[in-house]
Protein backbone atom coordinates (compact mmCIF):
# COMPACT_ATOMS: atom_id res chain seq x y z
CA UNK A 1 0.00 0.00 0.00
CA UNK A 2 1.03 3.57 -0.62
CA UNK A 3 2.18 5.48 1.70
CA UNK A 4 -0.44 7.32 3.29
CA UNK A 5 -2.45 7.30 0.06
CA UNK A 6 -5.89 5.63 -1.08
CA UNK A 7 -5.65 1.81 -1.26
CA UNK A 8 -3.51 0.54 -4.49
CA UNK A 9 -5.77 -0.41 -7.56
CA UNK A 10 -5.19 -3.71 -8.81
CA UNK A 11 -5.26 -5.54 -11.89
CA UNK A 12 -8.67 -7.41 -11.83
CA UNK A 13 -9.08 -9.66 -15.18
CA UNK A 14 -8.21 -6.51 -16.79
CA UNK A 15 -10.61 -3.90 -14.56
CA UNK A 16 -8.56 -1.72 -12.63
CA UNK A 17 -10.22 -2.15 -9.79
CA UNK A 18 -9.41 -1.08 -5.79
CA UNK A 19 -9.89 -3.65 -2.42
CA UNK A 20 -12.99 -1.86 -0.18
CA UNK A 21 -14.00 -4.48 1.86
CA UNK A 22 -12.31 -7.46 3.33
CA UNK A 23 -15.33 -10.27 5.04
CA UNK A 24 -14.40 -11.06 8.55
CA UNK A 25 -14.18 -15.24 8.55
CA UNK A 26 -14.46 -15.44 5.09
CA UNK A 27 -11.72 -15.48 1.68
CA UNK A 28 -13.94 -13.66 -0.10
CA UNK A 29 -12.75 -9.08 -0.43
CA UNK A 30 -15.03 -6.95 -2.47
CA UNK A 31 -13.27 -4.69 -5.09
CA UNK A 32 -15.13 -1.78 -6.29
CA UNK A 33 -14.28 -0.26 -10.01
CA UNK A 34 -11.59 2.49 -9.65
CA UNK A 35 -14.23 4.47 -12.30
CA UNK A 36 -16.63 4.90 -9.23
CA UNK A 37 -16.00 8.26 -8.88
CA UNK A 38 -15.03 9.70 -12.35
CA UNK A 39 -17.08 10.99 -14.57
CA UNK A 40 -17.67 7.51 -15.95
CA UNK A 41 -19.86 6.68 -12.61
CA UNK A 42 -19.38 3.13 -13.08
CA UNK A 43 -20.92 0.63 -10.04
CA UNK A 44 -19.11 -2.25 -10.51
CA UNK A 45 -18.44 -4.34 -7.95
CA UNK A 46 -16.92 -7.89 -7.73
CA UNK A 47 -16.11 -10.11 -5.35
CA UNK A 48 -13.03 -12.01 -5.07
CA UNK A 49 -12.46 -15.36 -3.56
CA UNK A 50 -8.92 -15.04 -2.13
CA UNK A 51 -8.45 -18.80 -1.55
CA UNK A 52 -9.56 -19.62 -4.93
CA UNK A 53 -9.10 -16.36 -6.97
CA UNK A 54 -12.70 -16.99 -8.44
CA UNK A 55 -14.75 -14.00 -8.44
CA UNK A 56 -18.73 -13.17 -8.37
CA UNK A 57 -19.98 -10.22 -10.46
CA UNK A 58 -21.97 -8.04 -7.63
CA UNK A 59 -22.42 -5.07 -10.41
CA UNK A 60 -21.12 -5.49 -13.69
CA UNK A 61 -18.67 -2.17 -14.47
CA UNK A 62 -20.74 0.01 -17.16
CA UNK A 63 -20.63 3.24 -18.99
CA UNK A 64 -16.74 2.37 -20.13
CA UNK A 65 -14.48 -0.53 -21.60
CA UNK A 66 -11.99 -2.63 -20.42
CA UNK A 67 -8.83 -0.34 -21.61
CA UNK A 68 -5.89 -2.40 -21.63
CA UNK A 69 -3.17 0.66 -22.07
CA UNK A 70 -5.85 3.04 -20.12
CA UNK A 71 -5.10 0.70 -17.35
CA UNK A 72 -1.22 -0.12 -17.93
CA UNK A 73 -0.85 4.03 -17.89
CA UNK A 74 -2.85 4.33 -14.56
CA UNK A 75 -0.49 1.13 -12.98
CA UNK A 76 2.47 3.35 -14.46
CA UNK A 77 1.21 6.30 -12.83
CA UNK A 78 0.73 4.48 -9.61
CA UNK A 79 4.10 2.87 -10.20
CA UNK A 80 5.62 6.21 -10.70
CA UNK A 81 5.07 7.54 -7.69
CA UNK A 82 5.25 4.12 -5.47
CA UNK A 83 9.26 4.35 -7.02
CA UNK A 84 9.65 7.64 -6.33
CA UNK A 85 12.03 7.31 -3.49
CA UNK A 86 14.38 4.59 -5.54
CA UNK A 87 16.74 6.61 -7.36
CA UNK A 88 16.99 9.47 -9.55
CA UNK A 89 14.06 10.52 -11.64
CA UNK A 90 15.49 9.19 -14.79
CA UNK A 91 16.31 6.04 -13.42
CA UNK A 92 12.32 5.78 -12.08
CA UNK A 93 11.33 6.62 -15.50
CA UNK A 94 13.12 4.21 -16.93
CA UNK A 95 12.28 1.60 -14.59
CA UNK A 96 8.92 1.80 -15.09
CA UNK A 97 9.16 2.35 -18.50
CA UNK A 98 10.80 -1.27 -18.79
CA UNK A 99 7.72 -2.79 -16.36
CA UNK A 100 5.08 -1.44 -18.18
CA UNK A 101 5.83 -0.98 -21.49
CA UNK A 102 6.68 2.35 -23.73
CA UNK A 103 3.17 2.80 -24.97
CA UNK A 104 2.29 3.40 -21.13
CA UNK A 105 4.81 5.66 -20.72
CA UNK A 106 4.06 7.85 -23.34
CA UNK A 107 0.48 7.75 -22.64
CA UNK A 108 1.82 9.22 -19.17
CA UNK A 109 3.37 12.54 -20.70
CA UNK A 110 6.60 13.84 -21.17
CA UNK A 111 9.61 13.37 -19.82
CA UNK A 112 8.63 16.89 -17.94
CA UNK A 113 5.63 15.52 -16.69
CA UNK A 114 6.57 12.27 -15.53
CA UNK A 115 9.67 14.19 -13.45
CA UNK A 116 6.99 16.21 -11.86
CA UNK A 117 4.93 13.31 -10.24
CA UNK A 118 8.14 12.09 -9.28
CA UNK A 119 8.79 15.54 -7.76
CA UNK A 120 6.00 15.74 -6.29
CA UNK A 121 5.66 12.30 -4.49
CA UNK A 122 9.32 12.83 -3.03
CA UNK A 123 8.31 16.10 -1.57
CA UNK A 124 5.08 14.91 -0.24
CA UNK A 125 7.00 12.74 2.31
CA UNK A 126 10.29 15.38 2.70
CA UNK A 127 10.60 16.38 6.57
CA UNK A 128 11.83 19.71 5.07
CA UNK A 129 9.18 20.50 2.60
CA UNK A 130 6.53 19.12 5.25
CA UNK A 131 7.69 21.66 8.00
CA UNK A 132 8.08 24.85 5.10
CA UNK A 133 4.27 24.03 3.57
CA UNK A 134 3.01 24.33 7.48
CA UNK A 135 4.59 28.02 7.30
CA UNK A 136 7.98 26.91 9.70
CA UNK A 137 11.40 27.66 8.77
CA UNK A 138 12.95 27.62 5.25
CA UNK A 139 15.61 25.42 4.65
CA UNK A 140 19.33 25.29 4.45
CA UNK A 141 18.09 23.55 0.69
CA UNK A 142 16.29 26.68 -0.03
CA UNK A 143 17.93 29.53 1.72
CA UNK A 144 21.44 28.72 0.43
CA UNK A 145 22.82 29.09 -3.26
CA UNK A 146 23.82 25.84 -4.56
CA UNK A 147 27.74 26.82 -3.91
CA UNK A 148 26.45 27.39 -0.12
CA UNK A 149 26.14 31.83 0.06
CA UNK A 150 23.07 33.34 1.20
CA UNK A 151 19.82 33.14 -0.64
CA UNK A 152 17.35 34.02 1.68
CA UNK A 153 17.64 37.63 2.55
CA UNK A 154 14.63 38.54 4.19
CA UNK A 155 11.72 36.63 6.63
CA UNK A 156 9.32 38.43 8.45
CA UNK A 157 5.73 39.47 8.85
CA UNK A 158 4.77 42.57 7.33
CA UNK A 159 1.15 43.74 7.80
CA UNK A 160 0.35 40.25 8.97
CA UNK A 161 1.67 38.03 6.07
CA UNK A 162 4.77 36.76 5.70
CA UNK A 163 7.32 38.42 3.05
CA UNK A 164 10.19 36.13 2.11
CA UNK A 165 12.94 37.52 -0.04
CA UNK A 166 15.22 35.19 -2.12
CA UNK A 167 18.62 36.82 -3.89
CA UNK A 168 21.84 35.94 -4.71
CA UNK A 169 25.07 38.26 -4.40
CA UNK A 170 25.52 38.26 -8.21
CA UNK A 171 21.97 38.91 -9.03
CA UNK A 172 21.28 41.72 -6.43
CA UNK A 173 25.41 43.03 -8.11
CA UNK A 174 23.74 42.85 -11.40
CA UNK A 175 20.59 44.64 -9.90
CA UNK A 176 22.37 47.36 -8.68
CA UNK A 177 24.00 48.06 -12.12
CA UNK A 178 21.73 47.85 -14.14
CA UNK A 179 19.66 50.51 -15.99
CA UNK A 180 16.59 48.52 -16.84
CA UNK A 181 14.47 46.27 -14.65
CA UNK A 182 11.24 44.63 -14.96
CA UNK A 183 9.43 43.27 -12.37
CA UNK A 184 6.14 41.37 -12.28
CA UNK A 185 3.97 39.83 -9.63
CA UNK A 186 1.62 36.88 -9.51
CA UNK A 187 -1.84 37.27 -8.28
CA UNK A 188 -2.67 37.77 -4.35
CA UNK A 189 -5.59 35.06 -4.72
CA UNK A 190 -4.36 31.97 -5.33
CA UNK A 191 -4.79 28.10 -4.89
CA UNK A 192 -3.30 26.32 -1.90
CA UNK A 193 0.04 25.80 -1.79
CA UNK A 194 1.13 28.36 -3.89
CA UNK A 195 1.95 32.11 -2.89
CA UNK A 196 2.28 35.79 -4.56
CA UNK A 197 5.23 36.03 -6.05
CA UNK A 198 7.00 39.34 -6.72
CA UNK A 199 10.14 39.18 -9.61
CA UNK A 200 12.57 41.62 -10.62
CA UNK A 201 14.48 40.92 -13.87
CA UNK A 202 17.36 43.20 -15.24
CA UNK A 203 18.45 43.49 -18.89
CA UNK A 204 21.75 43.06 -19.47
CA UNK A 205 24.41 42.42 -22.13
CA UNK A 206 26.48 39.63 -21.71
ZN1 LIG B 1 -15.88 -0.04 -14.07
Amino acid sequence: MGRGRNTIAENINGWMMKKKKEYPNSSDVIYYCVEQYSHHKCPGAWVINKVTNEYRIVKPHRNHERDALANQTRFARQALKDKSGNGTCREVIDNVRAEFGAEASVALGTYDTKRRIIHREKSRFDPETTEMDKGGNISTTYSRTLDGKPFLLVDKIVNQHRLLVFGSETGLQLLARSFIVFVDGTFDCCPPGYQQMFSFHVYGNA
